[in-house]
């Protein structure tokens, strides 16, 4: 299917920054009607042949630009529980991206001046969202000591105590992408999403945008969630049983319980620069801004700046600024 101007026929799109659907061509709002078909391999608009891939779920079509969806990749088991629709648009994640390198000291003058930007592209990145009923069990053997003066001598008092927890703890929604070709560890770090805008799933939150289907079943993706529910009830746990001068665990236990889960779609700004030769990655929350991504470092800026720190902290602003200047030229 494709979204099309109920005025003038042009391909609708999502607008983040208006949150409703927009035509660019005669700046219709919410003027959408659905069009097209089903098929995988036929655009919707103009007929031509396109490439779902293994996992499109929507794309655009290389021959007349309009942005389509796959019904069967939307549809059944397909069908996205919900969706954190963008909120940010491509002005808005380029600002983001720009204040962000202002702030990365390290980053050689060169590469914020002379990176190339070779594609970005909003996509929308699936998700399994677990929620688990965590029930933990804990004992251990405790002291507490404690040394006081008197006179002479010192005294100490060691408490010896039982160390006893039961916790039930549950967890909703604990996110992890099903995306083959998102790093983990990024796709971690683009965390928290702010889930007051999880939305009922709707076609429409796609034009506009790339999207991905779930690359495999959620169970195979489970046990990273179990480990965010884990880490967070050990999390949990030590802060419940606060602080002993020792502790000795004779039970530390956690029982995951599978309760619900959930297949959802968040956006993502995905960049690709280009550097002396090499690809820069940088990813930036569609929802929050977020940024995360590794620029290079420069060793010359990394030098001057300890430098710059160390007489600072001696107090030899005129001095500092000579050696910068000395060092830049
Ligand atoms: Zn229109
Ligand atoms: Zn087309």
């Amino acid at each position: 299917m494709n979204f099309q101007c109920k005025n003038c026929g042009g391909n609708m799109i999502f607008a983040p920054a208006k949150q409703k659907m927009y035509c660019p061509y005669c700046d219709g709002e919410d003027t959408e009607r659905v069009a097209g078909n089903d098929s995988l391999t036929v655009c919707a608009s103009c007929g031509g042949e396109v490439d779902p891939g293994e996992y499109k779920s929507s794309d655009k079509c290389p021959y007349c630009g309009n942005y389509l969806i796959f019904d069967k990749r939307v549809s059944d088991n397909y069908k996205p529980d919900s969706i954190i629709p963008f909120k940010l648009d491509k002005d808005m994640a380029v600002a983001s991206m720009d204040k962000e390198f202002k702030k990365r000291l390290f980053a050689p003058i060169s590469f914020l001046s002379e990176k190339s930007l070779e594609s970005m592209k909003g996509a929308y990145v699936p998700f399994f969202l677990y929620d688990y009923l965590a029930e933990s069990v804990y004992r251990g053997e405790g002291t507490k000591v404690r040394s006081w003066r008197s006179g002479d001598y010192t005294y100490t008092e060691t408490s010896y105590y039982d160390v006893e927890r039961e916790m039930h703890a549950s967890f909703d929604n604990i996110p992890v992408d099903a995306s083959f070709e998102m790093p983990d560890s990024t796709m971690d770090l683009m965390e928290p999403y702010d889930y007051t805008d999880l939305m009922s799933f709707d076609p429409k939150y796609l034009s506009g945008f790339f999207g991905e289907i779930y690359n495999d079943t959620a169970d195979k993706f489970a046990d990273r969630a179990k480990k965010k529910a884990a880490d967070s009830a050990e999390t949990l746990m030590k802060k419940s049983i606060g602080a002993y001068s020792s502790l000795k665990t004779v039970v530390d236990q956690t029982t995951l319980t599978d309760r619900k889960i959930d297949y959802a779609l968040f956006p993502v700004w995905v960049y690709k620069y280009k550097y002396a030769g090499k690809d820069y990655n940088f990813y930036v929350n569609g929802q929050t801004g977020k940024v995360i991504g590794k620029t290079p470092v420069s060793k010359l800026k990394v030098v001057i700046y300890s430098i710059v720190s160390t007489l600072l902290f001696y107090g030899g602003i005129e001095a500092v600024l000579g050696i910068v200047e000395g060092v830049l030229k």
